[in-house]
């Protein structure tokens, strides 16, 4: 990322003996995304490869209660801080293993803070890893800013719930990501749906799918869904590890682990294959979503154009034009700005919306987001509850 950032010669000397690095976020706390970092690690670490997990989150470290830390200090060999040895295959750090008193708040300002991450690189005996897994706290701040600075080819992977908030909070860390130029490996939905620990019945009780739908507004890979299983709060609350608990975690994790692995489609051989809608008056991109003359549908497999087609769509009544254009089998609609209530109708079936698009060629912006370099303004449209407004709302 940002070229100018001089290269730490220590970190360049921590990195050789890492092979990749991932950085787990989140847009907001509560989301799950300790115990994501934490089965990640635990599944990376299970499979044979020789991993780290550093949790960054120096106000609130989760992953030493999450891994059953809890009162160990950690010591040092040679001025050389040992981490925690979880397994053969995971070691562990963080900063709760530097606190006198495990409930002792920390209160640093950001060099502090960036002083400490460096630290938990160049001063931690982590000894050749295969993977660093790092816990970063929800947000974009200092934390994940330092890492995208030390480490340029570190990925993200992003955690949230279904709801309509969080996905509202992460696409502040996707478009973080964007800016800094960190690769985004994908996303996983987590507390998807109820796992009953009687019977193992699946049951959505919060709309799923919602990450599925940000990874097509991102145009990045989704990695999977893991199932609120309640098993996964008490293994947190006793200090065992989620997987060693939970059934229903460690098949999906193993899932989710196979795809940051290896690339979301390619790792289950399927055709990746979307639709892209975008709105066309005068043979550019129409502002007016409700009423285009025309929408351009590019199907593309596997990242790749093999086909467009322009239809015509039904007379403009509220509702009608998203439902034509889900039943036309769109899964992804570019448009200069449309009202909530006809996103809310694509999303609810699954349509990713990208609002906000500038007018253009259209099969220049369907290039554009297949390249993931569509750059997005404001909603062109704001005005909900207005009936008579040209937006299909
Ligand atoms: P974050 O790091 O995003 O703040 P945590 O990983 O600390 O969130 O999780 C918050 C709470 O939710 C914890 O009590 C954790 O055990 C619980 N939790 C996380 N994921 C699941 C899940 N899939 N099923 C059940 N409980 C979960």
């Amino acid at each position: 990322m940002e070229q100018g950032v001089p290269k730490d010669p220590e970190i360049q000397e921590f990195l050789k003996g890492v092979k990749q690095v991932f950085m787990v976020m989140s847009g907001k706390g509560g989301v799950g995304k300790s115990t994501m970092a934490a089965g990640i690690a635990a599944s990376l670490a299970a499979k044979g490869l020789r991993t780290g997990l550093m949790d960054i989150d120096v106000h609130g470290p989760s992953i030493a209660r999450i891994m059953g830390l809890t009162g160990m200090p950690l010591g040092t060999v040679g001025g050389k801080i040992q981490p925690y040895a979880h397994s053969e295959n995971l070691k562990i750090i963080s900063m709760q293993g530097f606190l006198q008193n495990q409930d002792d708040a920390l209160i640093w300002r950001g060099p502090l803070k960036i002083g400490v991450i460096k630290q938990f690189m160049t001063d931690v005996e982590w000894g050749p890893l295969d993977v660093l897994v790092i816990d970063s706290p929800p947000g974009t701040g200092d934390e994940p800013l330092t890492i995208a600075q030390f480490i340029p080819d570190c990925g993200a992977i992003v955690v949230t719930t279904p709801q309509g908030v969080a996905l509202a909070d992460v696409r502040k860390s996707l478009n973080f990501c964007r800016q800094v130029g960190m690769d985004i490996v994908g996303i996983i939905e987590n507390m998807s749906g109820y796992v009953c620990p009687q019977c193992g019945h699946h049951a959505d009780i919060f709309k799923s799918g919602g990450g599925e739908t940000l990874a097509r507004e991102f145009n990045v890979p989704f990695l999977g869904r893991m199932p609120i299983d309640p098993s996964v709060v008490m293994a947190g609350d006793d200090g065992v590890s989620a997987l060693e608990r939970s059934v229903a975690m460690k098949a999906a994790m193993a899932e989710i682990v196979d795809n940051i692995l290896s690339g979301a489609a390619e790792a289950k051989g399927e055709t990746k294959m979307e639709k892209i809608a975008v709105p066309v008056a005068g043979g550019m991109l129409s502002s007016h979503f409700g009423h285009c003359e025309e929408f351009l549908f590019a199907t593309v497999e596997n990242g790749k154009l093999t086909k467009t087609e322009n239809l015509v769509p039904p007379p403009h009544e509220p509702g009608v034009i998203p439902n034509w254009l889900a039943q036309q089998g769109a899964t992804v609609v570019l448009v200069g700005g449309m009202g909530e209530r006809a996103q809310d109708i694509l999303q609810s079936r699954g349509v990713a919306v990208v609002c906000g698009v500038q007018s253009d060629k259209p099969l220049k912006i369907v290039d554009l987001y297949l390249k993931r370099n569509l750059k997005v303004g404001d909603n062109a449209c704001n005005h909900d509850g207005d009936e008579d407004h040209h937006c299909d709302h």
